[in-house]
């Protein structure tokens, strides 16, 4: 035990688990966990507004599970640098711990908050963030990041210990003139004003209990079947950890920790289904691998190039999308689903973003910048990366002439039409053959199904043939 108070900086890292600067933390005779919410902040990637909706949730609930230990959370609003400052003076503070972000984007935020405590004397002790490995520290023989993905995955084996960190059994207590600072969430106002966020309890439930409840039981009954369901998003087949990851409310270092207690050392096993959901995992740490050497990817494409695309900007064709209601069932599905839940299946994510770049020729970025608002899960590295994929301008990325049909691809992943039937009602009753092009089918399957395309549900807003034929035309025209 180290006498004197240390402040506990909470960021994306709402566990008692695996967190490496709580637990050094709580060797202090004094503790005071602040959480600082900086409504003024410039930077594009703050939350958006469905992410802030999971952040109000992730702060109260990581605060009742620090006062279950003897502790509590300070919430402030502010900037973190003058907040930092102001509790270590009042509280003659000697050290304040955290554990790293890796978002470049907030380098430089970083960097004067450290300068401000060090100025006052303030010593900082950081420590391994929500990562397996620094994004910095897997590098290719010669040095140099890597850009595709299988070697990535290939090195971290050689590398990688299964590990994981028990929380501590009991927290020091919140020095005396703390304990009635300011410890109201609703204070932040981070919940949306639009109501859309209501729905989002029926479908989540935050917090690092959840996570780790969640987890062991996708272990016990869903993995066996990964590979299978994965790319069906009628089925529940997938871990749907992705925002409890993005949170920090579980680390990435426990979900492995909890694949080797069930089956043993990674390396050894030889189910292709518990392979692939840890290489998804590990996709995770690929993605922060190419935004922390890439640190423009956010708005710059990887492969320069792509600098010459000739994108357009209209403005109806994107409302269209972002509301479900381009007349191409799986795309509106996909879209209805995010805007419903705050999340969408990866297989569907691939479908809706390859459709808003390719069939309409919209910049991925402005995909990116929707997904960011509406994504309970969104995370500038996943994001990214998941949009320089599909846009073919990203690293190990499809090429952009590989171009989803949106037809085809709901025939074979929602091949019974549910998926669609779900998100898009006006459709449920259309017999599968005809559900994912329903301006083809004839007249008394539509009047049978009550489906009236142009009034209930619309016209497809562009023509397939065309827009691919148009995608292409623009590809060509930006080698040139
Ligand atoms: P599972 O299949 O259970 O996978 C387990 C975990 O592995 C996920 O929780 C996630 O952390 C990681 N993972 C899986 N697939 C990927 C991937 N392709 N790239 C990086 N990590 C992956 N994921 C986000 O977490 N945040 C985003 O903002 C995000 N935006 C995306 C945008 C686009 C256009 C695309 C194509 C993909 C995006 N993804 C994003 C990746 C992927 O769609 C989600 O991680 C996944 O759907 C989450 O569901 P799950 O937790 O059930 O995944």
């Amino acid at each position: 035990m180290s006498n004197g108070t240390a402040i506990l900086w909470v960021r994306n890292d709402f566990r008692l688990n695996d967190n490496l600067a709580l637990l050094e933390a709580a060797r202090f005779a004094k503790l005071i966990p602040i959480y600082i919410w900086d409504e003024n902040d410039t930077n594009p990637w703050r939350p958006g507004r469905a992410s802030q909706w999971w952040l109000h949730q992730s702060i109260s609930i990581f605060q009742k599970r620090l006062q279950d230990l003897g502790s509590n959370l300070l919430i402030l609003k502010g900037s973190p640098d003058v907040e930092l400052s102001r509790v270590a003076k009042e509280s003659q503070a000697s050290v304040v711990f955290w554990n790293r972000s890796y978002n470049p984007s907030e380098a430089k935020k970083i960097a004067s908050i450290t300068k401000a405590l060090k100025e006052t004397s303030v010593a900082v002790e950081t420590f391994q963030g929500n990562l397996l490995c620094s994004p910095v520290e897997l590098l290719k023989k010669d040095g140099s990041p890597y850009l595709v993905y299988t070697p990535f995955w290939r090195n971290f084996l050689t590398k990688y210990t299964p590990q994981k960190i028990d929380k501590p059994s009991k927290l020091p207590a919140i020095p005396n003139e703390f304990k009635h600072s300011e410890h109201d969430v609703s204070a932040l106002q981070l919940l949306p004003e639009l109501s859309w966020h209501e729905n989002f309890h029926k479908y989540w439930n935050p917090g690092e209990q959840e996570a780790l409840k969640q987890t062991k039981s996708f272990l016990k009954k869903k993995i066996a079947d990964y590979n299978s369901a994965r790319d069906l998003p009628a089925i529940n087949g997938t871990s749907k950890l992705s925002p409890y990851l993005h949170f920090g409310e579980i680390h990435p270092q426990r979900i492995l920790w909890l694949v080797f207690e069930e089956f043993g050392d990674l390396e050894n096993i030889t189910d292709p289904n518990i392979v692939q959901f840890c290489k998804e995992i590990l996709w995770r740490e690929f993605s922060y691998h190419l935004l922390n050497h890439f640190p423009k990817t956010p708005t710059h494409p990887l492969r320069e190039s792509f600098k010459n695309f000739p994108w357009k900007k209209n403005k109806q064709l994107f409302n269209a999308w972002k509301r479900g209601q381009t007349g191409y069932p799986i795309v509106d599905a996909g879209m209805r689903q995010l805007w419903q839940t705050g999340w969408m299946h990866n297989r569907v994510r691939m479908i809706t973003a390859s459709f808003l770049v390719k069939h309409l020729g919209i910049p991925w970025q402005e995909g990116a910048k929707w997904f960011w608002d509406t994504l309970v899960d969104a995370d500038l590295a996943s994001n990214t990366q998941g949009w320089q994929w599909t846009a073919g301008c990203g690293a190990d990325a499809q090429p952009f002439f590989r171009i989803f049909n949106p037809m085809t691809q709901g025939e074979k992943f929602d091949p019974e039409g549910s998926y669609v039937s779900n998100w898009c009602p006006e459709l449920a009753n259309i017999p599968p053959k005809w559900i994912y092009q329903p301006w083809t089918a004839p007249n008394e399957v539509l009047d049978k199904a009550r489906v009236r395309i142009g009034d209930n549900y619309p016209h497809p807003i562009v023509d397939h043939k065309e827009a691919r034929y148009e995608a292409i035309l623009n590809y060509e025209s930006m080698k040139k």
